[in-house]
């Protein structure tokens, strides 16, 4: 795998992103599991050391190493723990927002903040009323002279609470189709009449902040408009895919750790006076887990490849997040089964990455949605009057 998509700057990155998630994360790993809290300094190392910068440009404080070290950085942070890497998620998404289609002005007060983690960030798309359904938003926002005020109200948002800030997607021309009429807006968290509520808690990702962002005639600037009026639906699609690739990589780090707990119980757990991994049962299960995760690698990395190579991804991008959710729930229920009454105990992580992995068949777009995706991109090309042959 390495030697397909990686060159020597990946490797020497693999290396680095090692050694810091050993000495840092790695021994507090399961305490945030278990107290549901991790050390917001922690988020803000993991920003100095270059970790939230690879989409932006080294001009505003970034790596501008690209999707394919993201995915790699994302993919390692995943293995310890996925709480850390689902709460650097929307700092990515917002970052990549921002430097396609920010302002100059836009870009030199707040791009180098969100790529270092020195303000935390948060995406708000979803409401009650309009989740899958993303074009059914109901948060206004209404143009008064050189300011807009938002009201409504947005759910299950990462970070809520954590955050500094707040991108919230709002209709401004109600007029129109929302795909049309929809745009984007940076609100910094102290701006009056914004508040948070966190009303439930996670089945798991324990330590990730989540929570109601309410905004009640919330007033911003024009200039905290990001891109154009009427932009937001497709500056989201284009960020969305983004977001895809990410959750890929964090599916794809929890079926990579639950796999080598795996195979480390196997070769350890004698039955019958053998090693459990003796038994050809076992032996199926492992080489089915390592297929499937080979598989959910592949098409990570190579839509990340494509995404480098600047070419359209919506249809690699759902294939490779609804492939590699399913995976890291189908390889984290067989380490549980594999790990025997131990994985239904929290003595061992299994069930932990159970918990963690069915968040990722959910959250940036259920696994339906992405096959609907899926299939309308197929279709489509099937109705090119040009396509002849199948490649
Ligand atoms: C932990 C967590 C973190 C999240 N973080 C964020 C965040 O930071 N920002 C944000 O904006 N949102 C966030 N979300 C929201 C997430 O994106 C939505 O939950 C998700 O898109 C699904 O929307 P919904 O919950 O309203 O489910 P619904 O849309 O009500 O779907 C319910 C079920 O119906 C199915 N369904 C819906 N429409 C169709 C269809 N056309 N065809 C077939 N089946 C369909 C769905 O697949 C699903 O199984 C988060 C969610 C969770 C759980």
């Amino acid at each position: 795998m390495n030697s397909i998509f990686f060159t020597n700057v990946h490797e020497v990155l693999l290396k680095n992103t090692k050694k810091f998630l050993l000495e840092k994360l790695d021994p507090i790993k399961n305490e945030i599991n278990e107290k549901k809290e991790f050390p917001l300094s922690l988020l803000k190392e993991m920003g100095k050391e270059g970790f939230f910068g690879p989409l932006i440009p080294s001009a505003h404080g970034g790596t501008e190493l690209g999707m394919i070290a993201h995915c790699l950085i994302t993919e390692l942070i995943s293995t310890f723990n996925v709480a850390l890497s689902v709460s650097r998620t929307p700092c990515i998404l917002d970052g990549y927002l921002l430097n396609k289609y920010g302002s100059e002005e836009q870009k030199k007060t707040y791009l180098k903040n969100i790529a270092t983690a020195h303000k935390i960030c948060s995406i708000c798309v979803t409401e009650e009323e309009a989740g899958s359904n993303v074009a059914g938003i109901k948060t206004r926002a209404e143009k008064k002279g050189e300011h807009y005020i938002l009201n409504g109200s947005k759910k299950f948002i990462t970070n809520a609470g954590l955050a500094d800030y707040y991108f919230i997607w709002a209709i401004t021309n109600k007029n129109v189709n929302s795909r049309q009429g929809m745009s984007v807006f940076l609100v910094e968290k102290d701006t009056p009449g914004l508040t948070i509520e966190n009303p439930y808690n996670l089945m798991g990702i324990n330590g990730v902040w989540n929570g109601i962002v309410n905004l009640q005639n919330v007033e911003v600037p024009e200039t905290n408009l990001i891109g154009k009026e009427g932009e937001g639906f497709s500056s989201l699609m284009d960020t969305f895919n983004v977001e895809r690739l990410t959750l890929s990589s964090e599916c794809n780090g929890i079926s990579m750790v639950a796999l080598k707990d795996s195979k480390e119980y196997v070769r350890n757990r004698t039955q019958f006076g053998q090693p459990i991994s003796s038994f050809q049962i076992i032996k199926f299960k492992i080489a089915k887990m390592a297929t499937k995760l080979q598989a959910a690698r592949l098409l990570t990395y190579s839509a990340a490849r494509l995404m480098e190579l600047e070419q359209d991804v919506t249809k690699e991008a759902s294939m490779a997040k609804a492939f590699s959710s399913e995976t890291a729930v189908k390889i984290a229920l067989e380490a549980v089964q594999i790990h025997g009454g131990n994985g239904y105990t929290n003595m061992y992580s299994a069930e932990r990455y159970l918990r963690d992995a069915k968040f990722f068949m959910i959250g940036g777009g259920t696994s339906e949605i992405q096959n609907l995706i899926i299939a309308r991109e197929e279709l489509k090309k099937i109705h090119q009057k040009n396509e002849k042959f199948f490649f």
